[in-house]
């Protein structure tokens, strides 16, 4: 019986091998920045070994978030890597990612958040084991399917005027498809107003701020923080230590930093067209912070009704390139501005200012919608996997 499974399973892992390698023959060998490799350890020791290794690479090579750093390189450009405008890819080593991984992995954590599964009603899906926390690292294959489970889930709720997921459901849903896109700079649904994003995101921002700056609690449940508002996102047993490092130990005493990376995501996806429409800069500082004043945001977009393909255009390296050497203050330099704001011991008074700088609705009432990404009818199958 072993031996059958353990030779199905192999069996399975080359069908998959061989398909991934025609369809993906074009991609290129890339760096991955990791928190380490303590999650593809636990992979290998859950029920899923070959699977999770074949997956690993699947991915990390194939679906166009993980394999291109575009929050990396914005990031790492925004330390100071040196790079010029245009060339922030190059900044993204080995040594780089290493020296900053915890900040990185922040920065990652709204793609790739860690969660337990559930174990009285475990996901019907191949590769998921529950005894591991899930990530796209530590469970490949599982995160995958439960990707694409929320997608295709989302799409059959894409005509309410309300989020497809929200507590209760998994970190990976709500991020992606649910009441959490605002960590995106997103509308959480179609017709959500400029307002109400707005507000969700300074929410997001004075609690991420809290955490990287020390002043808020990490050990204690989110909705006993005295945020009401917060509280209904998380109104379990859940706490910012948790949300940030479930099953991931390492980072546990740098959730500064996690905090400070889940900021810089939101930041530098406002940035992206396919999340946030901003107009032209002004040429106008943001106060006497001594920081320009980037693009007025027209409107959020929203994912539900966009073509996941099309929204990745807009979230690729050459993307990235192009806004930076067009467009100033770009998604480096207001990173960067966020950065200092948080070296120099800000309160949330001064960095929450900022904040309604960057981020001011041109009009609060206007409704999130799907702009020019909108998925265009195919006849074939949807081969649709990317996150945003
Ligand atoms: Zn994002």
């Amino acid at each position: 019986m072993k031996q059958l499974k353990a030779r199905a399973r192999l069996r399975s892992g080359a069908i998959l091998m061989a398909a991934l390698f025609a369809a993906s023959s074009a991609v290129a060998f890339q760096v991955l920045p990791k928190v380490s490799d303590v999650d593809r350890k636990i992979s290998t020791l859950g029920r899923n070994p070959v699977l999770d290794y074949l997956g690993h690479w699947f991915v990390g090579s194939a679906i166009p978030i993980m394999k291109s750093p575009v929050h990396e390189s914005i990031t790492l450009a925004a330390i100071g890597c040196g790079a010029g405008r245009g060339s922030e890819y190059d900044c993204v080593t080995i040594n780089a990612v290493q020296e900053h991984r915890i900040l990185l992995y922040g920065v990652r954590w709204p793609d790739d958040p860690p969660f337990l599964l559930n174990a009285k009603s475990p996901p019907r899906i191949k590769g998921c084991d529950v005894g591991v926390t899930l990530r796209s690292t530590s469970q490949p294959l599982c995160w995958w399917g439960l990707f694409k489970d929320a997608g295709a889930q989302a799409k059959t709720k894409s005509h309410l005027k309300a989020p497809a997921f929200g507590p209760g459901d998994y970190m990976l849903y709500r991020s992606h498809y649910g009441d959490l896109q605002f960590m995106h700079a997103m509308g959480a649904y179609d017709g959500e107003t400029a307002g109400e994003t707005v507000d969700r995101m300074k929410m997001w921002a004075e609690f991420l701020w809290g955490v990287a700056s020390g002043t808020t609690p990490t050990g204690i449940f989110i909705r006993d923080l005295g945020h009401s508002n917060l509280a209904s996102y998380f109104p379990g047993d859940i706490t910012a230590m948790n949300l940030f490092a479930t099953g991931i130990v390492e980072v546990r005493k740098d959730l500064d930093k996690v905090a400070m990376g889940a900021l810089l995501h939101m930041v530098q996806d406002s940035f992206s067209q396919a999340h946030t429409e901003r107009g032209q800069e002004s040429g106008a500082q943001c106060g006497t912070t001594g920081f320009d004043k980037p693009g007025q945001i027209q409107r959020f977009r929203s994912y539900a009704k966009q073509s996941s393909t099309l929204h990745d255009e807009a979230d690729t390296p050459s993307a990235l390139g192009l806004h930076t050497t067009q467009i100033s203050p770009s998604a480096v330099d207001v990173s960067r501005a966020f950065l200092t704001f948080w070296n120099e011991k800000k309160s949330w008074a001064e960095a929450g200012a900022f904040f309604d700088c960057v981020f001011e609705p041109k009009d609060r009432k206007i409704e999130a919608d799907a702009g020019p990404y909108v998925a265009v009818p195919r006849t074939t199958a949807s081969t649709d996997l990317s996150p945003q």
